[in-house]
């Protein structure tokens, strides 16, 4: 038998309505789990219950709270078979994607649910998402990273939130699901991450300056100095299509000035479904020759976390450029000659 850590850390599964909207309120959850005859049939795994010392709405996480959720994980390691972390769905897929590079060498089921409606309300998405991701993370096939929602299973650090009204909340626009749960439970195996023998270890983030720019026609560069070539470590730039900028004569001082401050830029896409090429079009070579990084299929999530993995691990921007541009924990996939 099977024993799994369930970590309650806030969002809409556990919320209850207050005079000012829905928050979390930890004791509901807890009496709810503990309550819930589904989770105590033979078939589910054994579990343990956890909630972080402050249950939070998951657009108010920030990097020490990655960093708690990571190192619960690892003190635990050792004890359970796998982790269901329970979590808001705003932030849902940067939390996975941080996970993701931060949990080294994992061996183990971690999966990240939560749900659109609160489990108080008689139409509750969260009662499935719960179980389901309980029984994935005891029968401990996939062990990666992963969210579980609304009958998909998805890399985490591929998912993105899609939808704020359907119960379909997330996608994973360049890699397949893992699983779908359906009648029973259908495991794509050829999508796993490919396990290397590495020794877990936990690699907390350090707080670094990151920042993210989404670029429009008419965007004037030189208002965004401070963005892109001030006292940010990284930028995840959100470009047009495979890559493309505007062609603002601010640009190229900008770019010069960001790559002797260190300043590692990101290029990303708008593009939900897309992968950076920028040797496709003159108007992305540019960024290329500033000495810009290729995010290949990188989620803004994943991108804006694993600048903050690669800062943390490395102190010179040459190291962090090489290994954005690389596959780490199966968050890219590179289709260009590097
Ligand atoms: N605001 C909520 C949160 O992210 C939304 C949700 O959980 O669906 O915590």
């Amino acid at each position: 038998m099977s024993r799994i850590l369930l970590l309650h850390t806030g969002g809409t599964i556990g919320m209850t309505k207050t005079e000012n909207g829905y928050q979390p309120d930890g004791e509901y959850f807890r009496q709810a789990v503990f309550h819930m005859d589904s989770l105590k049939k033979a078939d589910m795994p054994e579990w343990d219950f956890m909630e972080t010392e402050t249950l939070l709405d998951s657009s108010r996480m920030k990097v020490k709270d990655w960093n708690m959720i990571g190192s619960v994980i690892a003190e635990h390691y050792k004890d359970y078979d796998g982790f269901v972390i329970l979590h808001g769905t705003d932030t849902m897929a940067y939390t996975a994607s941080a996970l993701s590079f931060m949990l080294k060498g994992l061996n183990k089921p971690v999966i990240l649910t939560g749900s659109q409606i609160p489990l108080c309300e008689t139409r509750s998405d969260g009662r499935d998402n719960l179980i389901t991701s309980m029984m994935i993370a005891g029968e401990g096939k996939v062990r990666e990273v992963c969210i579980y929602f609304g009958g998909l299973l998805l890399r985490g650090n591929r998912a993105t939130k899609y939808s704020a009204e359907g119960m379909q909340a997330f996608v994973s626009p360049n890699w397949p699901p893992l699983a779908t749960a359906g009648i029973s439970i259908q495991y794509n195996e050829s999508a796993f991450l490919q396990h290397r023998s590495e020794k877990f270890e936990l690699r907390p983030f350090a707080d670094i300056p990151i920042g993210v720019l989404k670029v429009f026609p008419g965007i004037r560069f030189e208002l965004f100095e401070s963005v892109i070539a001030g006292r940010l470590k990284g930028v995840v730039l959100e470009t047009f299509g495979a890559g493309n900028i505007p062609d603002d004569e601010g640009l190229l001082p900008l770019l010069k000035k960001a790559e002797e401050n260190g300043t590692v830029l990101t290029v990303c896409s708008q593009c939900v479904q897309a992968t950076v090429d920028m040797s496709t079009y003159e108007a992305g070579s540019a960024l290329r020759k500033a000495g810009a990084v290729t995010g290949h299929d990188l989620t803004t999530e994943a991108a804006v976390a694993k600048l903050y993995y690669l800062f943390s691990v490395y102190n010179d921007a040459g190291s962090v450029k090489f290994n954005m541009e690389r596959d780490i924990r199966g968050e890219l996939t590179s289709r260009i000659e590097l």
